[in-house]
């Protein structure tokens, strides 16, 4: 029996793949990360299947619960939010199934950063504005190695996109403007980005603090930080009809 991780998108139930679909809907059991997945997913599972929420579960009551579930046969996915590779605490679980001989296979998913660009109606890689975008967070519990603090890595002036760190804002700001970036860079907050109660929460490094404790956003937001909010970008290479390619000559 081959376990499937599945990522289950940001939070929109259509936001989750074809294939995620069909697999949550065929699966005997399903394990889901409660506090993030949309619970409306699980209305996809068959009736019979044995749903379990892993919020209040450790890695190896986890384990348990696949190793169990494995050896009577079922069919098991493994479902977590937006997509497993980001902040998804999979590589442990991997391991362990690993361990025990269990094959498994990785379903990608919609992750938040992405449905926050969409939320924004903004590209994150706009020419000569930046052609890179950071996915990054903030330290909190969870360490982060000294070479890649916020502030280091504040110094390229990317397009930065911070997970987890929302309830610490002001350091997130301190950290990117000692960085580099200018006091009147331009920042977003998305909370619950594909949600029906989404809330979009714009302003500068120099307001953005003040806009966001205001309103009273404390979890489940992606920050995005850098000039590709603003207006200002050179057209792109790729539809200028002066620059020809593989399926287009130049006129
Ligand atoms: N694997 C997930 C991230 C899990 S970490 C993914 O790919 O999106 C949890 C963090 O993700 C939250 O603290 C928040 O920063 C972000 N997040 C998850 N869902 C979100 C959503 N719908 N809107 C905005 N941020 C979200």
């Amino acid at each position: 029996m081959t376990v499937r991780f599945v990522g289950a998108g940001p939070g929109d139930p259509e936001l989750i793949t074809v294939k995620g679909q069909r697999l949550l809907a065929a699966a005997d059991t399903i394990i889901y990360a409660g506090s993030l997945v949309n619970p409306a997913l699980l209305c996809l599972a068959k009736q019979d299947a044995v749903i379990m929420n892993s919020a209040s579960m450790t890695l190896d009551e986890v384990i348990d619960a696949i190793v169990r579930a494995t050896g009577e046969g079922r069919e098991v996915v493994r479902l977590h939010t937006g997509d497993p590779s980001i902040y998804g605490a999979i590589k442990e679980q991997m391991d362990a199934l690993d361990k025990r001989g269990i094959p498994y296979e990785v379903v990608p998913g919609v992750s938040s950063f992405l449905a926050a660009a969409a939320a924004l109606r903004c590209e994150y890689t706009l020419p000569e504005v930046s052609q890179t975008v950071i996915v990054t967070r903030l330290e909190g519990r969870t360490p982060v190695p000294e070479r890649e603090k916020l502030a280091a890595l504040a110094a390229h002036r990317a397009t930065m996109c911070i997970f987890l760190s929302v309830h610490m804002l002001d350091s997130v700001v301190d950290e990117l403007t000692a960085g580099g970036y200018p006091a009147d860079t331009p920042i977003a907050v998305v909370q619950k980005a594909s949600w029906p109660d989404e809330k979009i929460y714009r302003g500068t490094l120099a307001t953005i603090a003040r806009t966001v404790e205001e309103a009273g956003v404390d979890r489940t937001a992606m920050i995005v930080v850098g000039r590709c909010l603003d207006g200002d970008y050179a057209l792109s290479k790729l539809y200028s009809p002066d620059f020809g390619h593989m399926f287009r000559e130049a006129k």
